[in-house]
């Protein structure tokens, strides 16, 4: 079990499976021979990478924050990416950490893509149902709005049923501007990974946990330039990235990260160069 304690809150890593995807996209412009140290590729250049939820219960709220990949892949998808047949049920997985999955009352998805959606809803006799029924869900209203697009470079990353049907029920917020959805805990829009992601801060006393999603999606991506191929502003990734962890080392942060497999919560700290780098410590599993 991966579990701190911020302030009051209580913050749980829940990893919803590990899957595979190729290193390169993953590491964009940085040659092989520097990121294969730090993420070991296997025969077919693919790295291991994990669907990373958090809960945080804040005494009065249980918030949710992502819902993983969902389990309809179909075979095809499940062989490239090395999935097992099945996937647990994110409430199952949940429950195990001896969280209620009943009480969560709150799901913030940082940005749509499927990866990051997936668990938001099932399908019952042909009817889509919140896998979550009492929870108010929360993502930006331009990132829904870019899903629609169906632009052909990402169009594939989007599912309509992983939320459409919750904003046409009303229980699907669409953010216009950074908020805090319940005291404490703050959404904060990070462009770079796409135009409309969120990060998440959980403040709670002296403390805050702060969740990067994509824009570091693993420790390995600390070093600001080290951006995904899939980054549709890489520079502006780079520049907001420098941002947010320089305000995460100063501040002695814990960090979450949306793929990393071994690190569940770093804090970071500043290194010394001639740009602006980062490196985990105080790792916890
Ligand atoms: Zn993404």
């Amino acid at each position: 079990m991966s579990r701190i304690s911020v302030g009051d809150f209580r913050v749980t890593l829940v990893r919803a499976g590990v899957y595979h995807w190729d290193g390169g996209t993953f590491f964009g412009v940085v040659p092989k021979t520097l990121w294969s140290k730090q993420f070991p590729a296997d025969e077919q250049n693919l790295v291991r990478l994990a669907f990373n939820c958090y809960v945080v219960e804040t005494g009065d709220h249980t918030v949710l924050i992502e819902t993983a990949g969902g389990d309809s892949m179909d075979d095809r998808a499940r062989g490239r990416m090395k999935l097992p047949p099945r996937l647990e049920p994110l409430p199952e997985l949940i429950a195990r950490e001896g969280i209620d999955p009943e009480q969560i009352d709150t799901v913030i998805n940082t940005h749509l893509h499927w990866d990051h959606c997936g668990w938001n809803t099932r399908v019952d006799n042909g009817v889509v149902q919140p896998v979550f029924p009492r929870a108010t869900y929360y993502t930006r209203k331009g990132e829904w709005e870019h899903a629609h697009l169906r632009h052909p470079r990402d169009a594939v990353s989007y599912i309509d049923t992983n939320y459409d049907p919750l904003v046409d029920s009303g229980r699907m917020k669409l953010l216009e501007a950074d908020a805090e959805v319940i005291p404490g805990l703050g959404v904060h829009h990070a462009p770079g990974h796409n135009r409309d992601m969120l990060v998440v801060t959980a403040r709670s006393g002296a403390e805050t946990f702060c969740f990067f999603s994509d824009l570091v999606p693993t420790t390995a991506h600390l070093t600001p330039t080290w951006v995904a191929a899939f980054d549709l502003y890489p520079l502006e990734c780079i520049d907001t990235k420098t941002r947010w962890l320089g305000r995460a080392a100063r501040d002695n942060w814990v960090c979450g990260f949306g793929h990393d497999c071994e690190v569940a919560f770093a804090r970071v700290e500043e290194t010394q160069g001639k740009h602006t780098g980062f490196k985990p410590r105080d790792t916890v599993a």
